[in-house]
C-alpha cells in the first residue's frame, strides 16, 4: 500500500462520511503546487476552495503567523487586542465598511449578518416576522441560518423549516426581487458572483437595481463576498466593480488564507441601529493569531498587487478557456470574472476532473456538470498554459 492508500483507509474508519472525497492525501505545498503523501506533484487550481490566494509557502504570512504563535493566541473578546484592532481598520479601509465583526468561518460571517439586519429592522420597529429575501441557486453555508437562505432545495430538505421568514427570488431577476418584497422585507441577500450555484455573476442593472430598491425602501443590501472578494474578481471585493456599496456584506475564505477566519461587516448607519453588547459573541472569533493572518495577508494583498495581478492575467486565463469551449463540443458555456471562472459540460465533470488529477492538475466544480477555476491569486501565465495543456489532453483522451 502506498502512504496515501494507508491514510485513506484509515480516513474512511474514522471520518463522518459527509464528503465524497477524491483519493489524494496532501501532505505539503509550495506557491502554486501542492505535493500528496507520496510525493506526486500538483499544479492547484482550486486554493482549498477559492481560499489559499497567496500561494503555499508565502514567507511572510508564515513568519507573521509563528511570531504571533510565540506571542499570543489567543485572549477572547472580553479584551482588546492589537493584531485584531489593526486587522479591522484595514479590512474597513479597503472595503468601504465602518463596523467589521471578526468569525471563525464564512457560515458564521452569514449567521452575523442575517442577525445584523433582523436587529436593525427590530430596533426601528419590534416584530418578529420580518422577512429576508434570498436568490435561488446561491449558496451562503451550513449551518441552519446560512442553510434558510441558501437557495438549493437539496442541502436544505432534510433539515426542517430553517429559520422562517425567507423567500427566494431569481438571481438577475429585478421583477422578481420587486415582488417578493413586503412590507416585512428586512434584507436582501445575495452572492455579488454565484459560486457554489454554477459561477454566475450578477448582471450589472440586477445589482445596482437591487441597490436602488432597497436604498428607497430602508431594506438592508447584504453582499456575500466570501468567495467572490478578496481579489479574485480583480477588485477587492467583486461590487466594486459596480460602483455599489452593501450595507453588510460577508468575507471570508481568502480572508485568511487557510487560517479559518471570516469577518461580517456594515456601515456606521446600519451598526447604529444593530447589535449591541450581548446581541452577539464569539469565544474566538478575531484572537490575535487571526488578527495577525489577516493582517499578513491583507500586507501581501497590497505589498504584491493581488488585484491588479489577477486583472492583468484574466485575459490570459479568459482565452484559454474561451479556446477550450470552441475546441470542444461537450463545453457548452464559459462565464466568470477574473480568478473565478467556469466551463459548463453536456455531461457530469467528475471523470474530467479525476483524470486531470492523475496528469498532476487540480480542479474542482460546481455543481454536477461545471468545472471551476480558482486557483491562488499569485499564478502565473506559465501555469495558465500548463492547466490548459493538462486540461485539453484530457478532453482529447476522452
Ligand atoms: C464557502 C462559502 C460560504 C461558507 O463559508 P464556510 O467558511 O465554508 O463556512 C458562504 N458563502 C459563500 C458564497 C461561500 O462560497
Amino acid at each position: 500500500m502506498s502512504t496515501s492508500e494507508v491514510y485513506i483507509e484509515k480516513g474512511e474508519k474514522n471520518l463522518l462520511h459527509t464528503y465524497n472525497r477524491f483519493p489524494i492525501v496532501l501532505d505539503h505545498g509550495k506557491g502554486v503546487f501542492l505535493y500528496d503523501a507520496d510525493g506526486k506533484e500538483y499544479l492547484d487550481f482550486s486554493a482549498g476552495i477559492a481560499v489559499f490566494a497567496l500561494g503555499y509557502g508565502n514567507e511572510v504570512y508564515n513568519d507573521a503567523l509563528k511570531r504571533q504563535i510565540d506571542k499570543l493566541i489567543h485572549t477572547s473578546n472580553l479584551y482588546y487586542n492589537a493584531p485584531a484592532v489593526i486587522a479591522a481598520g484595514e479590512l474597513c479601509r479597503i472595503s468601504g465598511m465602518d463596523r467589521v465583526f471578526f468569525t471563525n468561518s464564512g457560515t458564521e460571517a452569514i449567521e452575523g449578518a442575517i442577525k445584523s439586519a433582523l436587529k436593525y429592522a427590530f430596533t426601528k420597529k419590534p416584530a418578529d416576522d420580518y422577512e429576508i429575501i434570498a436568490m435561488e441557486n446561491s449558496f451562503h453555508g451550513r449551518s441552519m441560518g446560512a442553510l434558510s437562505v441558501t437557495g438549493n432545495a437539496h442541502y436544505r430538505e432534510a433539515f426542517g423549516t430553517g429559520i422562517g421568514h425567507i423567500k427566494f427570488a431569481e438571481f438577475n431577476n429585478l421583477d422578481s426581487v420587486k415582488n417578493a418584497i413586503t412590507d416585512k422585507t428586512c434584507a436582501v441577500i445575495t452572492e455579488t458572483l454565484q459560486g457554489e450555484g454554477g459561477i454566475y455573476p450578477a448582471d450589472e442593472g440586477f445589482l445596482k437595481g437591487l441597490r436602488e430598491l432597497c436604498s428607497e425602501r430602508d431594506i438592508l443590501l447584504i453582499l456575500d463576498e466570501i468567495q467572490c472578494g478578496m481579489g479574485r474578481t480583480g477588485y477587492m471585493f467583486a461590487f466594486e466593480e459596480y460602483g455599489i456599496k452593501p450595507d453588510i456584506m460577508t468575507a471570508a475564505k481568502a480572508l485568511g488564507c487557510g487560517f479559518p477566519v471570516g469577518a461580517f461587516l456594515m456601515t456606521e448607519r446600519v451598526a447604529e441601529k444593530s447589535l449591541k453588547p450581548g446581541d452577539h459573541g464569539s469565544t474566538y472569533g478575531g484572537n490575535p493569531l487571526a488578527g495577525a493572518a489577516v493582517m499578513a495577508v491583507l500586507d501581501e494583498y497590497e505589498e504584491k498587487d493581488i488585484a491588479g495581478h489577477v486583472r492583468e492575467l484574466t485575459p490570459c486565463l479568459s482565452e484559454k478557456l474561451e479556446s477550450i469551449k470552441s475546441e470542444f463540443d461537450i463545453v457548452t458555456a464559459h462565464r466568470g470574472k477574473g480568478f473565478m471562472q467556469g466551463l459548463e459540460f453536456s455531461v457530469p465533470v467528475g471523470d474530467i476532473i479525476r483524470n486531470c488529477q492523475k496528469e498532476g492538475l487540480l480542479l474542482i466544480s460546481a455543481g454536477a456538470n461545471i468545472i471551476r477555476f480558482v486557483p491562488p491569486l499569485v499564478i502565473e501565465k506559465e501555469h495558465i498554459d500548463r492547466m490548459y495543456e493538462i486540461l485539453t489532453k484530457v478532453l482529447q483522451d476522452r
